[in-house]
Order: C-alpha cells, then structure tokens, then sequence
C-alpha cells in the first residue's frame, strides 16, 4: 500500500478539552500535520472539545474533514460548520458505520466514555478479524496508560490472547505517529475488511 492509501484518518478523540493544554496542543498539531499532509480527517462532526480543535486545525491546514452525527445529537455537540462533507445519520451504528467505512486507519487521542467505547469496538473487531486497518493510540502525556495496563491485565488474567497487543500501535508523540503512519502505508495492505 503506498503513503497516498491512508488518505482518509479518523480520530477518535473528546467531546471535552481535558484538564491540561497538551491535550488540544497534540490535537491542533494532529490537525494541522493531517491536513498539510493532505490527508483528510473522519470524526464525530461536533465542534466542542478536541472534536473541534482538531476539525477547524484540519480545514485551517487545507485537508478535508468528514463529519458524521447522528440526529439526536446535532444540538448537544454542536454541530461544527464549514466541513466538506457533514452526514447526519439516523442512529449511532450507522455514524460509526460509516466512519468505518470511509475511514482507512484510526487514531486515538484523549478522550472520555464515548472515545473509549469507540476505541475498544474498533480494536475488537480486528481482534474477530472483521478488519485489518491500522489503529494508532497516540498516548499523550501517559493519558491512555491507564487503558494499557487494563489491557495487559486482561491477557495476564487470561482473559485475552497476547496477540491482541498486535491489534494497535502505540506512540507517544504526534511526530512519531505520522512516522508510523508512513511506515504502515509502506508495509503490507492494511486495509482489508470483512465488516458487515
Ligand atoms: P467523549 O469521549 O465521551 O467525549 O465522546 C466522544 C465522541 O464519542 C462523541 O462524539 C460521542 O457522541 C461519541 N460516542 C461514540 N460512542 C459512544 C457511546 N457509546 N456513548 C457515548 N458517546 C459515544
């Protein structure tokens, strides 16, 4: 797969901005880098917390950003304006659909239940082999330590195969995870899926 494959990155990320500025810092730089790098950004269409740091720092850099909400939450995360494309669904399962769908790797930034819901089902369902798409947890500031060390516990529990430590990559830096995106779009097709 060559760079030009991983052209579309959704980020999974806060409806809120956290309580340090690193947070937002890793996601205007994530943004800006994404669209100097003309690749585009897929997320949750809010323009609240990082959603919207990183959207407006997407656009601002010249990459486009797809945005998609379901109806019932079009007032509650505002809505950002200005996106190249906003998809307003009917339900979550189709937002996160066709995120997946139209997205060819993920990135995880800080974020709260929604993120963490979203950044388990998307590491599952490599782990059922629905998918093979590359999925990055940029662990800012030791944020998502905490989510590491669960996961190291479940396998030490037994309750997961060691092998699920290959499902994602782990960076700790913003640079770094644009080295490692270069590096995947590199390697092997990553891409494939099975889903639905
Ligand atoms: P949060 O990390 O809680 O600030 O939410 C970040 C984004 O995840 C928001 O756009 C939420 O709508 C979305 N999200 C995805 N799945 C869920 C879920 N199961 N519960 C709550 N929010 C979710």
């Amino acid at each position: 797969m060559s760079v030009a494959k991983i052209k579309n990155i959704c980020v999974y990320c806060g409806s809120r901005v956290g309580t340090s500025e690193v947070y937002a810092d890793a996601a205007k730089a994530l943004g800006s880098g994404m669209g100097e790098r003309q690749q585009n950004l897929v997320y949750g269409a809010g323009s609240i917390g990082l959603m919207g740091i990183i959207a407006r720092a997407v656009t601002a850099s010249g990459g486009d950003v797809y945005g998609i909400i379901p109806d019932h939450l079009d007032a509650v995360e505002i809505t950002q304006s200005g996106l190249a494309e906003t998809v307003i669904t009917e339900n979550m399962h189709e937002r996160k659909k066709l995120m997946f769908d139209k997205s060819d790797a993920f990135i995880v930034l800080p974020g709260g239940l929604g993120t963490l819901d979203e950044t388990f089902e998307i590491i599952t369902w490599a782990q059922l082999s629905l998918h093979s798409k590359p999925i990055i947890i940029l662990n800012i500031d030791e944020y998502w330590t905490p989510f590491l060390t669960l996961v190291e516990s479940v396998i030490e529990k037994g309750f997961a195969n060691p092998s699920v430590r290959d499902l994602f990559k782990v960076t700790t830096t913003v640079e770094e995870t644009f080295d490692l995106l270069d590096c995947l779009a590199r390697s092997d097709d990553k891409t494939k899926s099975h889903l639905f």
